[in-house]
């Protein structure tokens, strides 16, 4: 007996419901451009648990008529919000070669897969110029860079300990005392990261910022760290600041670090994506002296979620952090055991979608990519400089821009800006995030998807200055 649910039903006619599955994802894609790229939807009501199932092909339908029409566009050409990549068409097919072999790339004896992880990270070390294996970095994926930044807190938690001549993973914190932590513009998730390794989300000491910058001041990070009296500081510095773009002069701050022995961390979510091209190289000079890096594969690299980097010097202290060890779990294998290097225990296979983007396009493909998306953003930031009533609020900073819509008073008119936005995006021409930089209210756009072109910034150049005509005010 067989009700129209059952899985082995549904074996039976896989070739048909993926062929289905694969014409609903390319009409999707091939869509985007037109569909609107904020989704208009109400939080969902509640519903039952069905007893019976309706199948495969049934929740295929069930898919098309109550979640296909509400998706967002944010895989598309003119999501401009946060820092959002696209999945490029190589990640797409391996990302869902991952859910057809349904590999756990945690442990390993039995498939290619911890060791293809392996590898994969030693490219994309090579990508990012960073000195991999003995004395160099190695690493993990992650689930995005929070999960790096966190793992960077681990890591450098143990280092702490060891200064200290505790085994803060065994024994715990209690002991550890101050460790003094510096930043400038942390991201949010590495304040998260603090909070959950124990150092506390408001641990951070903060450094000052070069005028008119998100960027830290290296003399101003020079005396902080001279004044504390800590056993064990740590520095995080930020390739790409999430506002404005900004990045911060790595080698001069690696160079104050390695002066008063202190920990660099460098959260390089999307700006690690400088070290691709040689237009950046000066931007993104001195990474390589880091302790630990943050990446992002899903932002820039244009994997689909969610796909992460983390390296570290100190693989040794990572380990000590993640290391899990159970007879279970012995094996010969020699590719390393990537649970020993992650907050998960069992994983998915996030490294193949990276590994067929590297195969598929290359240093030079990536290379290529980062720098389109860069000479858009100037077009855009160009652009807003010559649209009346609107204006940058700080200079283009590798792939973003920050703006906002000149109103009759010059004094900060967040409420105004928002209203702004709102009718900006309330059409899907565009989907556009706020940002607040200075004391200024005001939006930011961010270019990091592969599909983009020159004329999808002339277009919504042109929608922010017809919404911008219909706001009145001041328009010179
Ligand atoms: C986006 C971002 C993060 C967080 O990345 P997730 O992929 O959302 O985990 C961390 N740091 C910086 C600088 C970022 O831009």
């Amino acid at each position: 007996m067989t009700t129209p649910g059952t899985m082995q039903q549904d074996w039976q006619q896989l070739a048909d419901l993926t062929e289905e599955t694969r014409r609903i994802a390319l009409d999707f894609l091939q869509g985007l451009d037109a569909r609107p790229v904020g989704a208009k939807h109400r939080a969902l009501a509640p519903a039952p648990l069905p007893e019976d199932g309706v199948g495969a092909a049934g929740a295929l339908q069930a898919f098309r008529a109550d979640v296909l029409p509400h998706l967002s566009a944010s895989a598309g050409p003119r999501f401009w919000g946060y820092v959002i990549g696209g999945t490029n068409p190589a990640a797409l097919l391996g990302d869902w070669l991952v859910s057809a072999a349904d590999q756990n790339a945690s442990i390993n004896g039995d498939s290619i897969a911890s060791s293809l992880t392996a590898r994969t990270l030693d490219l994309l070390g090579d990508l990012f110029r960073l000195p991999m294996g003995e004395g160099g970095f190695a690493g993990s994926f992650t689930a995005g860079a929070m999960g790096a930044n966190h793992l960077a807190a681990l890591t450098f938690r143990a280092w702490a300990g060891e200064r200290l001549g505790i085994d803060v993973d065994a024994d715990g914190m209690a002991g550890l005392g101050d460790v003094a932590i510096f930043a400038a513009s942390p991201h949010i998730t590495m304040l998260k990261a603090l909070g959950l390794a124990g150092f506390g989300r408001k641990s951070i000491i903060p450094v000052g910022t070069l005028p008119g910058r998100e960027a830290m001041d290296p003399a101003a990070l020079d005396q902080a760290l001279g004044a504390s009296q800590a056993r064990a500081k740590v520095v995080i510095a930020s390739l790409g600041i999430v506002t404005t773009g900004d990045s911060e002069d790595i080698a001069a701050i690696a160079a104050i670090a390695k002066r008063y022995d202190a920990w660099l961390h460098v959260d390089g979510a999307f700006g690690l994506f400088a070290r691709t091209s040689s237009r950046f190289n000066a931007l993104s000079k001195g990474v390589e002296l880091a302790d630990s890096i943050t990446s992002d594969g899903h932002k820039w690299l244009n994997v689909p979620y969610d796909c992460g980097f983390y390296f570290t010097r100190r693989l040794d202290l990572l380990e000590r952090a993640a290391i899990m060890t159970a007879p279970y779990l012995a094996t010969d294998d020699p590719a390393p055991v990537f649970c020993n290097r992650t907050l998960e225990s069992s994983q998915r296979f996030r490294a193949l979608p990276a590994w067929m983007t590297l195969q598929a396009y290359g240093r030079k493909g990536i290379a290529e990519m980062v720098e389109r998306c860069c000479d858009l953003a100037a077009r855009f930031a160009k652009g807003i400089e010559a649209s009346p009533g609107l204006s940058l609020i700080a200079p283009q900073g590798l792939n973003i821009v920050a703006f906002r819509a000149d109103f009759d008073r010059d004094q900060d008119d967040a409420p105004r800006q928002r209203d702004f936005l709102n009718a900006v995006n309330e059409t899907g021409e565009v989907f556009l995030t706020p940002g607040r930089f200075a004391g200024r209210a005001g939006i930011r756009a961010a270019f990091s998807n592969w599909m983009t072109q020159e004329q999808d910034v002339d277009r919504v150049l042109a929608h922010l200055q017809r919404v911008r005509a219909t706001f009145g005010g001041k328009t010179t």
